[in-house]
């Protein structure tokens, strides 16, 4: 429990945290663990709001034990894969058991220096001044649709992977699930599950597949381990893994990846684990098919293929992070609008401002975000 009797309770210029999923959450309870006031800032109306709009079928694919936040583990009748409602009752827990102060309904749309302080605008006209900021708003913030020519012309149906909850609707229909990352790998094994009539996966570049565990040993602690590892070492060792666990697909049309596990990482592209798509792909009830190219009307054009003419698209073509209104102004986010630093270094240029949640590495997020909230919550109270 936080130590109340250490709690600076009179100062009145805390430090502000936007968002409330399970990174700015965690800075928070980690900022009053320290005595640090903190006010969470939420656009939704509640906490997790992320977590609240996944699909259905959603297990965290990282462990339990690895993913819980600072002060309070996950318990353990949610057993080691936690679904997604579980994570909701986590996170609404995790805020009232450190008793969070949580402002929602509020916006923040741009942030200021003041002198040594900070001034947000929110929602209503509101300015806010803290004497420091965190920035939690989300490496999965808005969903991203390439602009395909001919997008404009399509009237099938379409719909982003956010917008996905379950296979009820599609039952009976032609589907194409765009992308193979792991949401795009998920849906489509969902899919073919709750009974669509065909499901295809259009895949641009071959992800790597690893067993979410193999003999009980989780691909996170794998991940944990090798992280600091020569990234070149690292590609071997996971060609070797991948060639022992999973299956030669190259018959189904998803041959081998020609570049190294770690190295994708590097580049932000996290392996998928599997959690039925391997045997989907062999039982042919998930067709591989190539990369969308375009869109005419009714037909979709796939790369090097003849046109398709699928009832439902759904795009897990992924999301950005939107931080250009809020920070863009502060030179502070590199060429792809992400946070030159994160954890507990502060930009140069802007002292006193803080970014969590925007990397993704390989050792799992939420266990990422618990680290990081102890280290800005140190660096936020020397
Ligand atoms: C499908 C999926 C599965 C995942 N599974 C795992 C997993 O198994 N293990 C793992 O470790 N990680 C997983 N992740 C990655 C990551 O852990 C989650 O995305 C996690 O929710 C990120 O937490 P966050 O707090 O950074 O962002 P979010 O949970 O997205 O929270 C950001 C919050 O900020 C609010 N917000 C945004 N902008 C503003 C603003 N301007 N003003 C006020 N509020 C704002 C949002 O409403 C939201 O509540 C998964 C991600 C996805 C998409």
């Amino acid at each position: 429990m936080p130590d109340h009797r250490a709690m600076d309770l009179t100062n009145d210029r805390p430090v502000y945290v936007i968002g409330a999923g399970p990174g700015g959450l965690a800075v928070a309870a980690a900022l009053r663990e320290r005595g640090v006031r903190a006010v969470v800032l939420e656009k939704s109306e509640s906490v997790g709001a992320s977590w609240r709009g996944h699909y259905d079928r959603l297990h965290l694919h990282t462990t339990r034990r690895l993913s819980g936040l600072p002060g309070l583990p996950m318990p353990r009748r949610f057993g080691r894969w936690v679904s997604r409602d579980d994570v909701v009752r986590y996170l609404e827990k995790y805020a009232d058991f450190h008793e969070l102060e949580l402002v929602t309904g509020v916006e923040v749309t741009r942030i200021e220096p003041a002198g040594s302080d900070w001034v947000l605008h929110a929602s209503g006209g509101r300015l806010l001044t803290g004497r420091a900021v965190v920035v939690a708003t989300g490496f999965n913030h808005t969903p991203r649709l390439p602009d395909w020519p001919g997008l404009d012309t399509y009237t099938g149906e379409l719909l982003h992977a956010s917008a996905y909850r379950d296979a009820a609707p599609y039952a009976g229909k032609d589907v194409l699930v765009i992308g193979a990352g792991n949401t795009g790998a998920e849906i489509a094994v969902d899919l073919m599950e709750g009974g669509a009539a065909r499901v295809r996966l259009a895949i641009r570049t071959v992800p790597h597949i690893v067993r979410r565990s193999t003999a009980g040993w989780p691909a996170q602690r794998t991940g944990i381990l090798v992280r600091r590892l020569p990234v070149r070492l690292v590609d071997k060792a996971g060609g070797l893994m991948g060639r022992i666990s999973v299956p030669d697909l190259s018959a189904h049309g998803l041959p081998r990846p020609d570049t190294g596990l770690y190295s994708r990482v590097r580049q932000g592209a996290i392996p998928v684990q599997d959690v039925g798509l391997i045997d989907a792909i062999r039982s042919g009830r998930v067709e591989v098919v190539t990369a969308v190219e375009s869109f005419d009307e009714s037909k979709v054009a796939l790369a090097g293929g003849s046109p398709i003419a699928p009832d439902t698209v759904i795009a897990a073509t992924g999301y950005t992070r939107a931080l250009e209104p809020l920070v863009g102004h502060l030179g502070v986010l590199d060429d792809r609008g992400r946070p030159l630093v994160h954890g507990a270094r502060a930009p140069k240029q802007a002292p006193g401002l803080y970014f969590t949640g925007f990397t993704n590495p390989i050792s799992g997020m939420f266990r990422e975000m618990a680290l990081d909230a102890r280290k800005i919550a140190k660096a936020l109270s020397r």
